[in-house]
Parts: C-alpha cells; structure tokens; sequence
C-alpha cells in the first residue's frame, strides 16, 4: 500500500523561504513604526478560553456561529484558537493590570489568527495580522492617530491607492434608538430580505447594513442613517476625528453602512482598503471599543485599535510588484580548493561567521567554476577562494563577484577587512 503523502490542512499554508523576505518586510516594517510611535509589543497566546470571544465579539456575530475553531482539550475546557486579537489582549490588559500604567497604554502585536472561513485568495483559515490597542484615552485625537498609522505603515510599505472607510456607530445612549428606527424600517420591507437577515433583524440588525445579497444592499439604500442618530458627544467625537483626518493627507469616505462583524465597537469604525478591487480587498480594519474591559471584569475604560491582514497586504505587494528590500545576510563564499585548503577554507567560514560576518562555504569537492557559481547563486557579493598556494602563503584571493575584480589579502587581516568592508550594511 502506498504511504499517505500529508498536505497542509485546507485553508492553511507554508510560507516558503522565497517568500520569507515579504513577510518579513511586511511584519518589521509595523513593528518598527508602532514602536517609533511608542507601542509595546505584547503577544497573547493563540489558544483562549472560548467564552472570552463570545463575550467580546458576540454570540450574534459570524465569527462566534460560524468560524471559530473550538474544542474541549483532554480536561474538558472549551478552548478556541483566537480568532482576532483584541479580545486577548483586553484580557491581558485585565489579567496584569495594565491599568494601573501611565495612559494610554499602547500595545501592537504581530500573529497568526484562525477562522473557519471558505478559503479563497486572501480568504485563509490559518492568516496573520498586525494591530494595535490604544487602552485609556477617550479622546478622538487617538482614534485619528491610530488610523494614521494604519494609513502610514502602507504608505511606508510603498502601496499607492489607499483609502480608510469610517463611520460612527454611536454608543450605548444613540445606538438602541438608531437600532430601533432601523429595525422598523427592515420589518416593512422584511419580504426582500435574505434568511440570514430576516434572521439578524432580531438578533444583531445592525448586520444587516453590510449584507452582501442584492436584495439586501437594495432594502438598506433607505435605510435611516445612523450618523442621524448620533448623541452629541458621539457626534462631536466623529466631527472630531474626522477633523483630525482632515490635517493629514489620508484619504477617507464616510461610509454610513460600515458596521464591521464585532459586537465590542462603539463610536468610530473604520476599514482600510487598497487598490484592487473586489471582495477581499479589506485589509483590514478597527475602530473604537469603550465598552470592552468592562464587559469582561475590568474597570470602565476606553479602547481603540486595527487589524490588518498581513496575507491581503502581501497580495496587494505582490500584484503592485512592490520593492522589496535587498538585504543579503550572506556577504561571502568560501571556496576552497584541493585537499590543504579544505581544512584552511573550513576555519575561515566558522571565523567569518564569530565575527558576524555571513559567510557560507563549499567544504566539498565542487571544483572552482562550480563553487563560484553557488557563491553568484546565492548573491554573496564577495567570495573568498583559497588554494594550495594561499595556504602556503597564508593569503587568500578575495573576489569581488560583480566586477569579477580579485586582490590579495592576508588569512589574518580577511575578517577584520570584510567587517570593515560591511560596517553599518
Ligand atoms: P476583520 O476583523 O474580520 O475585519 O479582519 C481584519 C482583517 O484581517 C481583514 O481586513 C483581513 O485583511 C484579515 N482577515 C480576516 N479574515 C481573514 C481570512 N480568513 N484570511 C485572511 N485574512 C483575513
């Protein structure tokens, strides 16, 4: 019988070591933004107590009745692999704390999130995002400064076409009368709407709004608008973050049917999109959660952060063909010739690399013409080559692979002299 050849599970994927350098560009680059603007990094484990999400996100919402991968482990806890990452944090933010920091607390965190969703391009069941969560500042300014950075970490990734979608989705004053004035409306045309909605009028109405099925988006363009609703300070809030958009170049719409599929958000809300087109062209999205910490356990305090998808930034790298930076970690190859060098060839490689040199040598029998071609292969700027002769010497020839130049330096000097050579690369 033959043996079963495994694959990675439906929805999951490898990232390959071609595809390491975007990733990589993709996670450093926010991780060193937020921390230019004062974020810490906290990473929460991917494994919670299942009913953090169902108090957090909602037993109403998508995420919770569709998409979580939950299980009892062998001591009967029902555990779930998060799903997005607020929830976690807020917990830790709740477990150690972290109210008792100076304010605002500023978290990012880089990491992998599971939802059973249909897998399509850009739609995984196993993907990552990068965040953040601002907890203890209710003031808009923090909303637009979270939303910039979003808007600057793009930009910095070199993404042209990038815009915010926001709304307000007001709080526990102006929401409950919004929500009823909306389901008045949905219940006379209750006919055309799809199952799934009939089914939200009375259980998260509001979801109704970015209802996908034609016969929903047709119902919801007379459908009351919430930023009609709005209490004043939910509207000052909105007048003010908007107003502090206004002071930078970030391109934003008002998009009164932006409700995002969380239950936690209150106020601002907002989606990022880039500049393709279609259905998966979220990359993310975020806004305001006042009311979290205190709906799990912690005292009253106000909260605002994003999501983005780093596999939906990938493709929209990648279909843009997005620089990607041309850091080369190997600086030299060591070739050496006959049997005297090999062991010579051998000390230099692990010498180059005690001085941090990246270094990587053929301690084999590949002849000259061969090993240069591995060293061009694998984009060492420099190779080393020494043979009978250097060993005699105590020299090696050090080649310039580009120009092909070669010149002599002593054994003793070569790693003092490839430092210098690559001193702040
Ligand atoms: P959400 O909180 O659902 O809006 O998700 C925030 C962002 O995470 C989305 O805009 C996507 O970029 C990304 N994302 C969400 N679900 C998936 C998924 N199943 N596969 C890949 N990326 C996803």
């Amino acid at each position: 019988m033959a043996k079963q050849q495994f694959q990675s599970v439906r929805g999951t994927h490898d990232i390959l070591p071609d595809e390491q350098p975007r990733f990589k560009q993709v996670t450093a680059t926010f991780a060193a933004l937020a921390e230019e603007a004062g974020y810490r990094k906290i990473d929460t484990p991917v494994l919670e107590d299942a009913g953090l999400f169902v108090r957090s996100v909602g037993g109403d919402t998508d995420i919770v009745e569709k998409e979580m991968y939950s299980f009892k482990d062998r001591s009967d806890n029902q555990l779930t692999l998060r799903p997005e990452p607020t929830a976690g944090v807020a917990r830790a933010y709740i477990e150690h704390g972290m109210s008792s920091l100076p304010k605002p607390v500023k978290l990012y965190i880089t990491g992998e999130m599971f939802r059973y969703d249909r897998p399509q391009a850009g739609r995984q069941r196993q993907f990552n995002q990068v965040g953040v969560e601002v907890f203890g500042e209710a003031a808009p300014s923090i909303d637009a400064q979270v939303i910039i950075l979003a808007y600057r970490y793009l930009r910095s990734l070199t993404m042209s076409g990038v815009t915010v979608q926001i709304n307000s989705i007001g709080d526990e004053v102006c929401r409950p009368k919004y929500k009823k004035a909306l389901v008045d409306y949905l219940k006379s045309r209750i006919d055309d709407l799809c199952p799934d909605c009939k089914r939200r009028l009375e259980s998260n109405p509001l979801r109704v709004l970015d209802c996908k099925e034609p016969g929903c988006a047709k119902v919801v363009e007379g459908a009351p608008q919430i930023v009609d609703f709005l209490c004043k300070p939910c509207h000052a809030h909105f007048t003010g973050v908007l107003e502090y958009l206004d002071e930078f170049d970030v391109p934003y719409e008002l998009n009164h049917l932006l409700v995002r599929g969380l239950d936690y958000y209150t106020r601002t809300v907002f989606e990022v999109y880039g500049a393709r087109e279609g259905a998966q062209s979220a990359l993310g999205g975020g806004g305001r959660y006042d009311g979290l910490i205190q709906e799990l356990g912690g005292q009253a305090t106000p909260a605002v952060g994003f999501g983005l998808g780093v596999e939906r930034i990938i493709i929209e790298l990648d279909f843009a063909k997005a620089p990607l930076p041309n850091k080369q970690p190997v600086k030299v190859f060591v070739a050496s010739l006959g049997e005297p060098a090999r062991l010579a060839g051998f000390k230099l490689l692990e010498q180059l690399l005690d001085g941090r040199v990246g270094a990587v040598g053929a301690i084999d029998k590949d002849g000259i013409a061969a090993q240069l071609g591995r060293a061009d292969k694998l984009g060492a700027p420099y190779a080393i080559i020494i043979g009978q002769k250097e060993v005699f010497d105590k020299t090696v020839i050090l080649r310039d692979m580009a120009s092909g130049a070669q010149e002599m330096i002593p054994l003793n000097k070569i790693v003092e002299e490839l430092q210098k050579r690559f001193a702040g690369a």
